[in-house]
C-alpha cells in the first residue's frame, strides 16, 4: 500500500467506524458466534500472493465484526467496562503511525518527555503527592501495559529493595500479601516469580476491606514460621464488590516493618481521585502517606482506549536497581549522564509503545472538569440503579454500591426454619439459573461473582455511552427475567 492508496483506505476507515459506533445500539452487546466460527472462515495458511487491500478491510466487516463483543456498547455492564473515546482512538492512530519504541530517552524525546508530563498531569488530577511527581526527581510514574503488570513490576521492585535490606533472606521464605478478595494479578505475579502468596482474610461485616489487625496476625504467623513478607498488594476498590482495603490501618501496622512495601491497586477505582468528593472514600490521604507504589487505570474507567495503565513509585530508584539491565548497544550518551529517564529501566520489556499521546489528547480535549464529570455521571448512575434494586423486595444488594458498582441478587423469602447452609444453597441456585438467563439475552450484558459463597450478579456502569434511559431499560430487562425465573422456582 502506498501513501495515497493508505489515505483512501484511511478515510473508509474512519468513515467505517463513525458508521460503526452509529450502529452500536441495534447490535448484540455479546457476541453470538458458536467456539471455532473463525477458523472455518477463513484459510488455513496466509496468502502466498498479497490481496487487494479492499477485500481485507471487507472481510473485517464482515469476518470480524460479528465475533465481537462490544465493549463501548451502552448496555454493557461487565467485567469494569472500558471507556473508549475518540480522542484516545486518535492519539493511538498518530502513535501507530511514528511506531516508536521509545525505549530510551534518545530513541524518540518526546515519547518520554510526554510520558513524564502526562503522568505528572495525572498525578496531580487525582491528588496525589508530590513525592510521586517525574518533576520531584526521586519518585515517578511510568505507563504499563496492564495493571497486572504494573503489580508485577512493584513487586520485583519490592523483592530487590528487601534483598538488598536483607541479604541473609532466602526467596522460598519471601511471601507475597494479597487478600481474598484481590485481582487475579496477586497469585499470576507469584506464580511468574516463583514465590509464594497468602491470600488474607477479609470479612462481610467489614465489607470485605483487609483490617489491620488481620494484617498483624498474619505477620504474627509468618515471624514464628521464618517466612518474610516483603509486599503487600492492598486494593481501592476490588473487583467483586468494590471494598477498599483500610490503608490507614495497614500503614499503622507496617510502619514497624519499613521493608515491606504497599502497592495500591485501584485499576478500577483510582480514577475517581479525580473528584475531590470520592476523595476520602478512595483513601486519597492514606494513599499518599503509606503507598509505595499507586497504580490506575486509565483504559478502565478512565477515557482512554486499551491499554493505559498508571503506575507511580515514591522512590523510582527502587524499580531501577531492580530492573536496569544496560548493554553496550543500549548506552546513550543522555543516559550515561542520567540527565534523562529511560523507561525501559521502569517496566519489564526493552520497546513500549507511545501510550502518553492518546491520553494527553483526552485529558486536553476533556479538561480535568471534563473528566470529572463523567466520573460524576457514571457513580450517579450506579446511585439510581442501586435505588431501584433497593425499592424491590425479591431483590437485595449483596454489598453497599461502591462507586459506579452494584452486586445484587435475587433474595425472595423462603420457608421459615429452614437451615443457612439450605438458605444459601437454595438461593445461589436460584440466582445462577437467574443469571443464565440473563447471560443468553443478546441485549445487555453482566457478569457474575462470589462473595463469602453468595453467587451474586455485578452491574457495573463506566461505558461512555450509558445513560439513564439504558438503566432503566436494563432495570426492565432484570425485573423481565426475574419475573420468569421466580415463577418457574415457586411453581
Ligand atoms: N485490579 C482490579 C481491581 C481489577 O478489577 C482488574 C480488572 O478488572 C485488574 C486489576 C486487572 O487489570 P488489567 O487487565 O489492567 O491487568
Amino acid at each position: 500500500m502506498d501513501i495515497e492508496q493508505f489515505r483512501k483506505a484511511g478515510y473508509q476507515a474512519i468513515d467505517r467506524i463513525c458508521d460503526y459506533y452509529y450502529s452500536l445500539e441495534q447490535k448484540p452487546v455479546n457476541s453470538q458466534v458458536p467456539p471455532g466460527y473463525l477458523r472455518e472462515l477463513i484459510p488455513p495458511t496466509a496468502p502466498e500472493q498479497g490481496e487487494d487491500f479492499q477485500t481485507i478491510a471487507d472481510d473485517y466487516q464482515k469476518l470480524i465484526v460479528p465475533g465481537l463483543t462490544h465493549w463501548q456498547h451502552p448496555n454493557f455492564y461487565a467485567y469494569f467496562p472500558t471507556a473508549c473515546t475518540f480522542e484516545g482512538i486518535l492519539g493511538d492512530l498518530y502513535a501507530t503511525s511514528a511506531t516508536n519504541p521509545g525505549f530510551n530517552w534518545a530513541c524518540s524525546p518526546a515519547c518520554t518527555e510526554l510520558e513524564a508530563v502526562v503522568m505528572d498531569w495525572s498525578a496531580k488530577l487525582f491528588g496525589l503527592a508530590d513525592h510521586f511527581l517525574n518533576s520531584s526527581e526521586v519518585g515517578g510514574g511510568v505507563m504499563q501495559t496492564t495493571a497486572s503488570d504494573s503489580a508485577l513490576v512493584a513487586i520485583v521492585a519490592a523483592r530487590s529493595r528487601y534483598t538488598s535490606q536483607h541479604p541473609e533472606a532466602k526467596l522460598e521464605d519471601l511471601v507475597i500479601y494479597t487478600t481474598t478478595q484481590t485481582h487475579s494479578l496477586g497469585v499470576k505475579a507469584a506464580l511468574v516469580l516463583g514465590l509464594e502468596c497468602r491470600s488474607l482474610e477479609v470479612k462481610p461485616e467489614d465489607r470485605f476491606a483487609l483490617r489491620g489487625e488481620t494484617l498483624r496476625r498474619a505477620l504474627a504467623e509468618d515471624a514464628a514460621k521464618g517466612k518474610r513478607p516483603f509486599v503487600l498488594v492492598a486494593t481501592v476498590g476490588t473487583t467483586s464488590s468494590g471494598a477498599v482495603d483500610r490503608l490507614g490501618e495497614i500503614g499503622e501496622v507496617l510502619q514497624d516493618h519499613s521493608s515491606i512495601w504497599i502497592h495500591v491497586d485501584a485499576a478500577w477505582a483510582g480514577v475517581t481521585l479525580a473528584c475531590p468528593e470520592f476523595r476520602e472514600t478512595a483513601q486519597l490521604d492514606h494513599i499518599n502517606r503509606h503507598a509505595d507504589s499507586f497504580c490506575t487505570n486509565f483504559h478502565k474507567w478512565g477515557l482512554v482506549n486499551f491499554d493505559a495503565s498508571t503506575l507511580w513509585v515514591r522512590n523510582r530508584k527502587h524499580l531501577t536497581d531492580a530492573l536496569d539491565v544496560t548493554p553496550e548497544f543500549l548506552r546513550t550518551k543522555q543516559g550515561d549522564a542520567g540527565t534523562v529517564i529511560d523507561y525501559r529501566n521502569w517496566h519489564l520489556s526493552l520497546g513500549r509503545r507511545f501510550r502518553s499521546l492518546k491520553v494527553w489528547f483526552v485529558l486536553r480535549s476533556y479538561g480535568a472538569k471534563g473528566f470529572r464529570d463523567y466520573i460524576r455521571k457514571s457513580i450517579d448512575l450506579n446511585t439510581h440503579f442501586a435505588a431501584l434494586v433497593r425499592a424491590e423486595p425479591s431483590f437485595s444488594l449483596v454489598t453497599e454500591p461502591a462507586f459506579a458498582l452494584t452486586v445484587f441478587r435475587l433474595a425472595p423469602a423462603l420457608p421459615t426454619g429452614l437451615p443457612a447452609a439450605a438458605q444459601l444453597a437454595q438461593l445461589n441456585a436460584l440466582n445462577r439459573s437467574y443469571y443464565a438467563k440473563l447471560n443468553a439475552r443478546p441485549d445487555i450484558y453482566l457478569t457474575q461473582t462470589q462473595l463469602n459463597g453468595t453467587f451474586c450478579i455485578r452491574f457495573a456502569i463506566g461505558a461512555a455511552r450509558t445513560t439513564r434511559a439504558h438503566v432503566d431499560r436494563a432495570w426492565a430487562i432484570l425485573q423481565e427475567e426475574a419475573a420468569g425465573v421466580l415463577a418457574e422456582w415457586t411453581a
